[in-house]
């Protein structure tokens, strides 16, 4: 029996440095032990082979690495065996990471995931607060992780708060960062955070800013942003509140008369609105581009599965990644007083972004926009080919050039194409015209307003047209 050491439950370097000798070694998965960081019994004694010349020509499928690298982090007893279990039979079956029917292959992934799930999880519901030390004000969070995620998250948190000094305090392990290094310290308990501080009214003031009781959905609310952590966020003290209100508002609205009747009914099959939960569920781990690692989130589209209407936007803006919801920053405002005025209603459009995690750079505190490049925008258009094949509306509405590449598959001038409909493969008809966010950076003030006005009467011209094939 061989014990292979790990220095703590998330040493992959140390898992994969043991696991090539054993493997090149022959033993077998049933005749090693893995002990991480002390918290199992040493019966058998250690055995950490070292990184021969041998042990790294060891090749496995970078498929594997990555997939590896996240599933030690789970916090199921069994990962680093059934990494090595993987690792042996892959020397038997290069092929087999390729084989998603395979039991062992489907474990692994079942765990990446998780940990994937977790990883987004402490970005977005990780808030700080703020106290006083002897150099000033550091900011503080308490946050209780599912998996051992946390040193794996803290680059994330560097680079989002980078001019800021702050601590993130968990059961396991503490990390701080004072502006220029990263360090670690034991794990704590919620009652060493502090509990509250003025920062706490900036995010409920922003969140019931932001809540829009038209588009309740108290289903995806409670997923977006799970009770558990309700107790670390302050702008769920509000969720309550919100949800009570909105409902009575619901019921007001079903006892007033019936409405017109909708442009198209409804002719999606009885799951579609399972499937598209379950799309958005699986984007929320999504990491087909680089994107995913300094956005807080991935922020899916959102309106009725069964909208006749699409609009495609480029990407999320900051408002938008710390929302978790497409157009709510200052170009979705301009965009819903547009709709309002040329007389769609909103809630019946499908609203997305051909991008879902929001690219930026960060200038000190401020993280600036960047325009995604092709390569993300063809990643990402996975995302939104699944989004049109559930909604099938009968137009998609590209707002600016990133949109329109993502939706016609090639780069188009938008003076040379809006005003005019497209057919696609699907059958819909696809326009194009500005994004609002180009509205807000015209600098003429005249300029301006005769922009806004061409957009009005783009969308204008959209909602006709969508009476007519009605
Ligand atoms: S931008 Fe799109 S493709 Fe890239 S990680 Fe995010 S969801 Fe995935």
């Amino acid at each position: 029996m061989h014990c292979a050491l790990l220095s703590g439950p998330d040493d992959f370097e140390g898992w994969r440095t043991a696991a090539r000798g054993l493997a090149l070694a022959g033993v077998g998965p049933a005749d090693i032990v893995w002990q991480a960081g002390g918290d199992a019994p040493d019966l058998f004694g250690q055995d950490r082979p070292p990184a021969t010349a041998e042990t790294a020509g060891f090749a496995v499928p970078k498929a594997f690495v990555e997939l590896a690298q996240m599933a030690i982090l789970h916090r199921e007893p069994e990962r680093f065996a059934l990494l090595y279990a993987l690792l042996v039979a892959l020397r038997e079956r290069p092929g087999m990471m390729e084989d998603r029917a395979d039991p062992l292959v489907r474990r692994v992934e079942g765990l990446a995931k998780a940990v994937r799930r977790d990883i987004h999880k402490m970005r977005a519901f990780v808030r700080f607060r703020e106290m006083q030390d002897a150099d000033g004000p550091r900011f503080v969070a308490w946050f209780e992780p599912e998996h051992h995620i946390v040193r794996a998250n803290a680059g994330f948190f560097v680079r989002r708060f980078a001019s800021m000094r702050w601590s993130i305090l968990t059961p396991d392990i503490s990390i701080h960062w004072d502006g220029e290094t990263l360090s670690e310290g034991p794990g704590a308990s919620a009652s060493d955070a502090p509990a509250g501080d003025p920062i706490e009214d900036v995010w409920k003031g922003y969140y019931a800013a932001i809540f829009n009781p038209a588009r309740l959905k108290t289903g995806a609310m409670l997923s977006e942003m799970p009770k558990k952590y309700w107790r670390n966020l302050p702008e769920a003290a509000l969720i309550p509140e919100l949800v009570a209100g909105a409902q009575a508002r619901e019921a007001a609205m079903i006892a007033a008369p019936p409405t017109p009747p909708r442009i198209r009914p409804a002719t999606r099959p009885g799951n579609a609105q399972g499937a598209w939960a379950a799309l958005r569920e699986e984007a929320v781990g999504c990491t087909r581009c680089p994107l995913y690692r300094d956005a807080t989130r991935t922020v899916f589209g959102e309106g009725p599965v069964d909208a006749p209407l699409v609009f495609i936007g480029e990407q999320p803006g900051d408002q938008e990644d710390l929302a978790g919801r497409p157009f709510v920053g200052p170009a979705g405002q301009l965009f819903d007083r547009a709709l309002e005025e040329a007389g769609i209603d909103r809630g019946r459009a499908y609203v997305t972004n051909a991008v879902k995690h929001f690219k930026h750079e960060l200038r000190g505190k401020r993280r600036i926009h960047q325009t995604p490049e092709t390569p993300e925008i063809n990643a990402c258009r996975w995302w939104l080919d699944q989004e049109l094949g559930l909604v099938r509306p009968r137009i998609v509405v590209a707002l600016g050039v990133t949109a329109a590449r993502a939706l016609l598959g090639k780069a188009v001038t938008i003076s040379r194409t809006r005003g005019t409909a497209i057919a696609l493969e699907s059958g819909a008809e696809a326009w194009v015209t500005v994004h609002p966010s180009f509205l807000l950076r015209v600098p003429d003030e005249a300029r301006k307003a005769e922009e806004r006005a061409r957009f009005v009467e783009d969308l204008r011209q959209v909602g006709q047209r969508l009476k007519a094939l009605a």
